[in-house]
């Protein structure tokens, strides 16, 4: 479904991803795990165009989407919930969820997907008419990831989704992932928690310092005596 090939990313003459190669296919959950800095958001960044590659090609469905404008990569299915949770304050729930649907046109399947948004997230229906900067973190994290359902995604990019929330709603969002996932939306994953991602994904890569370092189905990465200590805290 997606194939990144060598790509690099440059911030003005700083490199950021070095010769970076990723493959999700349809259906999977994929997890990125590194450290601080090490390139994660830059990739997820460069997969909705809001960053283009310096070399390096993009292949998604079979269609070169290299440096392509940001919404036409939504238009074509991807769509990305970035990090720290940026939903419209001054707007409320409701109207940032109608927001994420902006592109498209068809109104029933846009009712149905509102529906589908407050199902998995009572909480949201429950607030609906709130303004968003009101919303506790985690409520805005489940709007964010509302916002990005609306576009009815195939490939949905989910950057850190459960930093800074309390272990219980970490539990909670993970759980919500494998649905989107088992109702047919395809996920790559930037986590710190790697022990949760590592859980839910089927494959992953280790990236630091810009570079692919490891990559492989999540139960190896997860049985790997490195990867242990230098991502999991040594469990
Ligand atoms: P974290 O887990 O801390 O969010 P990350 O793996 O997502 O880290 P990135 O945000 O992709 O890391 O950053 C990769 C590198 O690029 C870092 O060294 C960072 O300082 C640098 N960087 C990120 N954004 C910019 C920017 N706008 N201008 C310059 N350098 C940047």
């Amino acid at each position: 479904m997606l194939k990144v090939d060598q790509i690099d990313v440059y911030y003005g003459n700083i490199q950021a991803l070095k010769e970076v190669s990723l493959e999700v296919n349809e259906g999977e959950i994929v997890t990125l795990i590194g450290a601080n800095g090490a390139g994660k958001s830059t990739l997820l960044k460069t997969l909705s165009g809001l960053l283009k590659p310096k070399k390096g090609t993009i292949q998604y469905l079979g269609d070169t989407i290299t440096g392509k404008q940001a919404q036409s990569i939504v238009k074509a299915g991807i769509s990305h919930v970035p990090e720290g949770r940026r939903v419209f304050a001054n707007m409320t729930v409701e109207e940032n969820l109608e927001l994420g649907a902006f592109l498209r046109k068809d109104s029933k399947g846009i009712r149905e997907d509102f529906d589908r948004v407050y199902e998995l997230f009572p909480r949201l229906l429950e607030r609906r008419k709130q303004l968003s900067g009101t919303l506790s973190g985690g409520e805005q994290q489940m709007l964010a990831m509302g916002r990005a359902i609306m576009a009815r995604p195939k490939l949905l990019l989910l950057d850190e989704p459960s930093m800074g929330l309390a272990p219980l709603l970490v539990k909670t969002i993970f759980r919500i992932i494998e649905e989107i996932n088992h109702a047919g939306t395809t996920i790559l994953l930037v986590e710190q928690n790697a022990h949760m991602a590592l859980s839910i994904a089927s494959r992953a890569y280790v990236i630091e310092t810009g570079s692919v370092m490891v990559s492989g189905p999540a139960k190896e990465l997860q049985a790997s005596e490195e990867i242990k200590k230098a991502y999991l805290g040594g469990l």
